[in-house]
């Protein structure tokens, strides 16, 4: 059981689990031509560490736990292991994926899609705050594969339009995050209507007690994934901390930043929605062009700022954790912790986004007096080093 304890496992270093030889290169792993060829247009050269552990057990039918940070290559990896496992000539949904906001499950819907475009695979993103009319056309249509929200998913799965018989894997994404979000009991009524034989994934950043409750519940015999805290993101990304010494200068000193946060894209973090509402219209009386996103917000707002966001009409994103957690924007290079992450693991998350796949960032961490422990803290937990801004940051970005 001592393996189990989520706790024990955060606090020591990742290891990749013995026995599984990480495959190098994606000619192979005896994926399919069609999908090989999607995977090489979608400018994937090398596999990352996760998906040289994971696509080949996954893609055998194997019960998997992979482990790893955000930006490391998971959402490559399932999409990847659920394109090789269906049969694009079966029109029934043959895999799903749930992930916990809206704006993943619609991410990991293109990403599948595009990776599939050779296979003429149909993904739909079943997602809440959508037309319910457009979900089951759509599905009644045949969809070989679903990513949605909890809560839609299980609505279409009581209607009986999300039909389940040829239902081959269940892939649970970022779970520490379906879970802490209140998706338990969702995702075991979703579960209890696919077949027994379904094949369960899991991906997640950390196994907190409630993940191990539900691999133990799901998974038979489950293999086990880590991919090492060093192979993961903070490497290429330069961190950096203001000591703004008080709450009251943080505003001034983020003013002053401005110029270098538009010279490519930026993301500002603050701890809570109210912070981010009130920094955001901070910013916009101050004449800054500024976008924000939270929780609060309707999809339709939520969708239209990361449309613009990813397109990069907006150039500064102003957010909390839970929102920016596993999006993937491309040309963010510079992450601003307005709010010192209270949650060492949240850090990697925030500013991990920035650095990932050799692409260089520049993480820049607002401290006060208060928070100068939280820092170090840290640095030390990730044996990292965060050093004073230097002048010339601009160079950096
Ligand atoms: P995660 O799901 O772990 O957050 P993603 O799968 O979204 O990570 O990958 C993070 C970024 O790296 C994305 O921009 C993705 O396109 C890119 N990426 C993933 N795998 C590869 C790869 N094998 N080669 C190049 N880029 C990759």
């Amino acid at each position: 059981m001592s393996q189990h304890d989520g706790r024990r496992e955060r606090s020591t270093r990742f290891e990749s689990s013995k026995g599984v030889r990480p495959v190098n290169s994606f000619d192979d792993m005896d994926l399919k031509e069609d999908l090989l060829r999607g995977i090489y247009a979608y400018n994937f050269e090398r596999p990352s560490a996760i998906q040289q552990r994971a696509i080949m057990p996954i893609a055998s039918g194997r019960d998997v736990i992979a482990q790893a940070q955000s930006g490391t290559g998971k959402t490559g990896t399932l999409g990847i292991s659920i394109l090789q496992r269906i049969e694009t000539k079966v029109r029934e949904t043959q895999a799903l994926v749930l992930s916990p906001t809206r704006e993943l499950a619609t991410q990991t819907q293109g990403v599948i899609a595009a990776l599939g475009d050779y296979m003429s695979v149909q993904c739909h993103a079943c997602i809440g705050g959508t037309k319910m009319g457009d979900d089951i056309r759509k599905l009644e249509h045949g969809q070989h594969v679903v990513s949605g929200t909890p809560g839609r998913v299980y609505d279409m799965l009581k209607r009986r339009v999300l039909r389940t018989a040829q239902m081959k894997m269940l892939v649970l994404d970022e779970a520490d995050q379906l879970l802490d979000r209140g998706f338990k009991d969702q995702i075991y009524d979703i579960y209890r209507h696919l077949p027994p034989s379904t094949q369960v994934v899991l991906l997640s950043a950390t196994l907190p007690h409630d993940v191990l409750e539900l691999t133990q519940k799901f998974m038979s015999e489950p293999l086990r994934i880590l991919v090492k805290r060093d192979e993961l993101t903070l490497e290429g990304i330069s961190q950096f901390f203001v000591n703004v010494e008080k709450e009251d200068w943080k505003f001034e000193t983020l003013c002053d930043l401005y110029d270098s946060l538009t010279i490519t894209q930026a993301v500002i973090f603050c701890n809570t929605r109210a912070k981010v509402d009130w920094l955001t219209r901070q910013m916009e009386d101050a004449n800054f062009t500024v976008a924000a996103m939270h929780g609060e917000m309707l999809q339709k707002e939520r969708d239209a700022i990361m449309t613009k966001f990813r397109q990069g009409t907006s150039r500064v994103l102003i957010t909390t954790d839970i929102w920016a957690r596993g999006i993937d924007v491309q040309q963010v290079s510079l992450v601003v912790n307005y709010d010192m992450c209270t949650d060492r693991e949240n850090y990697i998350h925030r500013i991990g986004r920035s650095g990932r796949f050799g692409r260089k960032g520049v993480a820049i961490n607002f401290v006060t007096s208060d928070d100068i422990k939280l820092l170090r803290d840290i640095e030390q937990y990730y044996s990292t080093q965060i050093d004073e801004m230097p002048m010339n940051v601009t160079d950096l970005i």
